[in-house]
């Protein structure tokens, strides 16, 4: 422990001293790549967001969210990556500084062997989803800035077709409702949290205030498969156009039964984690909710949408509570799914980068290559 504590201290200073969201403009101009004897080199710092309001869900709930900021620096080039560690999921800054502690960089030459590099990140350690994670996205903006493109370019996407954002309202008392719903007027989609007692007074206090479609999400909050699929029949006559997560996940006949029955898309959230998740789930969801925190980051998620549109299933692209760094990785790879909900880095007031922008409601890609941050 004192061992990872000195490099922690040795890597924060390190990183402190450089400026965090910006990049040098030779990233634009340097074609060079795989320099004999040029190292790659990770730092980490914890960094505690701010949400504008307390945050509620049907488990929990939080008016900050601890995050771990990273940059991989190789030829004076850097990229940018984020781990975000909402408690209830188990990892924390401590963990993430665990973990990160024992990443090993230098014993590859290429950044471009991303498979390499990333599947020795995978098997460090079981779980650190997260803190995989913000290795993936810096690795990813770091090449990405390497080739000078963008990663929705390099993988071939067409930036017209980002789809809208949802904006989330948490569960809370009907007048914070209506004033949360008459600040989202810009978004064209609302994602509901429900699983509590009072999911029919959620919607009718927002269809009070407004008609736009919605969305919803029970996380695991249903016990009774009954109540969930007459609650998901008023949710569809209610113009909400899917329900994520009804049930626990570990009952799975149950939300099996409830995908068979439901007017609307069934999407499995807590119950598809990684790529592996997503084969066992097939027949249990209609849909799954893809987010870089859970699946270890840019590789695996854009692996998990290709094989989940593949299936036949439809895919949300979802967020934790994030900075710009990692939502702009994220929505890379917007332009393939059916659904989105990248609202993290609004929900935040201490934003230290900028990036992708919500415009008019539509996830919006600028050119900035990598993932997308701007000076
Ligand atoms: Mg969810």
């Amino acid at each position: 422990m004192k061992q990872n504590r000195r490099e922690f201290i040795k890597a924060t200073s390190i990183l402190t001293a450089a400026s965090i969201g910006g990049f040098s403009s030779k990233a634009f101009a340097t074609n060079i790549i795989n320099k004999k004897g040029t190292k790659m080199k990770l730092t980490f710092k914890p960094y505690t967001l701010e949400l504008k309001h307390t945050f509620t869900v049907a488990v929990s709930s939080r008016t900050t969210t601890p995050v771990m900021l990273t940059e991989i620096e190789y030829d004076g080039i850097k990229g940018y990556g984020e781990a975000s560690m909402p408690p209830y999921l188990g990892e924390s800054q401590e963990t993430a500084t665990k973990f990160l502690s024992k990443v090993n960089l230098e014993q590859f030459d290429d950044p471009f062997e991303l498979e390499n590099i990333l599947e020795y990140i995978d098997s460090i350690d079981e779980k650190n989803t997260a803190a995989k994670a913000s290795v993936d996205i810096a690795l990813h903006d770091l090449v990405g800035k390497l080739i000078g493109k963008p990663w929705y370019k390099i993988w071939g996407f067409d930036k017209s077709k980002t789809p809208f954002t949802t904006f989330t309202i948490g569960i809370d008392k009907p007048d914070i409702v209506r004033q949360k719903v008459k600040e989202a007027e810009e978004f064209k989609i609302l994602k509901v949290k429900m699983g509590k007692e009072n999911d029919r007074e959620m919607i009718e206090t927002i269809r009070s205030v407004t008609d736009k479609p919605l969305t919803a999400d029970a996380n695991q909050g249903w016990k009774d498969k009954h109540y969930a699929l007459e609650i998901i029949h008023y949710l569809s006559e209610n113009n909400v156009v899917y329900i994520e997560q009804p049930m626990p996940k570990e009952m799975v006949d149950e939300n099996a039964w409830l995908t068979k029955n439901s007017p609307i898309p069934v999407l499995g959230d807590e119950s598809i984690q990684r790529l592996s998740d997503l084969i066992k789930m097939k027949d249990v969801y209609s849909g799954v909710v893809v987010k870089l925190m859970k699946c270890t980051g840019m590789r695996e998620a854009h692996k998990m949408i290709t094989l989940a549109k593949s299936l036949g299933m439809k895919v949300m692209l979802g967020c934790m509570t994030e900075t710009s760094c990692a939502i702009s990785a994220a929505s890379q790879l917007s332009p393939i799914v059916d659904w989105a909900d990248l609202d993290g880095a609004l929900l935040i007031k201490n934003d230290p980068f900028d990036g992708m922008k919500v415009i008019d409601g539509k996830v919006t890609l600028n050119d900035n290559p990598g993932i997308g941050l701007s000076v």
